[in-house]
């Protein structure tokens, strides 16, 4: 698959490339970036063959976006290819449901993004079953026997507990399996999952990625050309297609992507790091934190860490007065956006999280203004 004008930018830095990756070589009175292409159906004189048939199959805006995201999960790999897809959701249910087949066993993360455990009860009522195990301590190595398909997710979200992709990948093609990872925490800046030996990559565009909280996307990369292929025509017979202008602006804000990601990450570990002196906050997660579980893992197959912090105040009340006390920092779901944002993560239930716990989410505002907000609010929450 052709990677827009990138060839020529072999070796070049994330930033270089985040600028430029899956934009056409520069053309007289062209734009950078060509706008969305709007169109259910295409002129098509003749056999009905391609390049471009009819608007749920091809589209040059989702192309150029493509290439784009395969040029950041993996670096100059012609080999790799993308889809993108309506949502994250969207991604993750086009792997698991066209790659398992009545009989065979789903091996998924038992502390994975709620959704995709939501979708264990569609799989069993198809006839593939469904097994469980955490992502900390690769304890997803001992229930490989018999697994088709693993799906890991590392961070995991929201509880950001690290597994070995290599150790997994390995252990899981040798017993007959293939891997996915969901990458949307870490984003392809932070970890490259297809060169750590999964199969898939597989994320939400709408967090990070995209990282201005306006739009959902979700994309599934692959080498393996079957695969993708398979993966591609799943969606096309469902119909998981992104739109022309989500695609586009997903790919517009790719250019910011290495500044935001760096920002994001630098902002998170100084946020993680003020949060170590205070004597109610428990259980205090970030993978860059030296003394975090994940920390040795992730400095290993990580590059960057990551815009999420979690941790854990004493009670729910505790939690809401916090996130009441906050002046920048918003209380909504999702991560990685340009603003910080911040949730009392029980509120859905569904995850097997505390009642005080806080999944925040550190935005591109000045370390600074996120620490003294954030410990203001801690103060303020403390003593009311
Ligand atoms: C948000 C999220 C998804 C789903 O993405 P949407 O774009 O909301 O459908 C999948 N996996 C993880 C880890 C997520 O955080």
């Amino acid at each position: 698959m052709e990677h827009g004008a990138l060839g020529a930018l072999a070796g070049a830095g994330d930033s270089t490339r985040s600028v430029h990756a899956g934009r056409p070589p520069a053309t007289a009175y062209e734009p950078s970036l060509p706008g969305p292409v709007f169109v259910s159906h295409y002129h098509l004189p003749g056999e009905a063959t391609g390049p471009y048939v009819y608007g749920r199959d091809d589209n040059p805006t989702w192309e150029r976006l493509e290439a784009a995201i395969s040029e950041l999960e993996a670096p100059g790999d012609p080999e790799v290819g993308t889809a993108v897809f309506a949502s994250g959701m969207a991604a993750v249910a086009a792997v698991l449901l066209s790659q398992v087949k009545a009989g065979q066993t789903v091996l998924l993360p038992s502390d994975s993004y709620q959704t995709t455990r939501a979708l264990r009860e569609r799989l069993e009522s198809y006839g593939v079953a469904v097994r469980l195990a955490p992502t900390a301590g690769d304890a997803q190595l001992a229930a490989l026997d018999g697994v088709s398909l693993v799906w890991l997710e590392t961070p995991s979200n929201p509880g950001l507990d690290v597994c070995d992709i290599r150790r997994l990948a390995d252990a899981a093609h040798a017993a007959g399996a293939l891997v996915a990872v969901d990458n949307t925490l870490a984003t392809p800046l932070g970890q490259r999952p297809l060169s750590l030996g999964a199969d898939f990559s597989v994320a939400s565009g709408t967090k990070a990625l995209s990282g201005h909280g306006d739009l959902l996307l979700g994309y599934v990369s692959t080498r393996d050309a079957g695969l993708a292929a398979s993966v591609r025509f799943w969606r096309k017979t469902v119909g998981a297609i992104p739109g022309p202008m989500e695609a586009w602006l997903a790919h517009r804000s790719i250019a910011t992507f290495a500044l935001r990601v760096d920002k994001q990450s630098a902002n998170a570990l100084a946020l993680a790091t003020a949060l170590l002196k205070r004597p109610e906050v428990m259980n205090l997660r970030h993978p860059a934190l030296p003394a975090d579980p994940s920390h040795e893992v992730a400095a290993r197959q990580m590059r960057r860490f990551g815009s999420v912090v979690s941790f854990t105040l004493p009670d729910q009340a505790h939690a809401e007065r916090f996130l009441a006390s906050l002046r920048m920092t918003s209380e909504a779901t999702s991560f990685g956006s340009i603003q910080s944002t911040a949730e009392r993560r029980a509120r859905w239930g569904g995850d097997a999280v505390p009642p005080g716990f806080v999944r925040f989410s550190v935005g591109i505002e000045d370390a600074e203004d996120i620490v003294a907000d954030v410990l203001r609010a801690l103060d303020e929450a403390a003593a009311a």
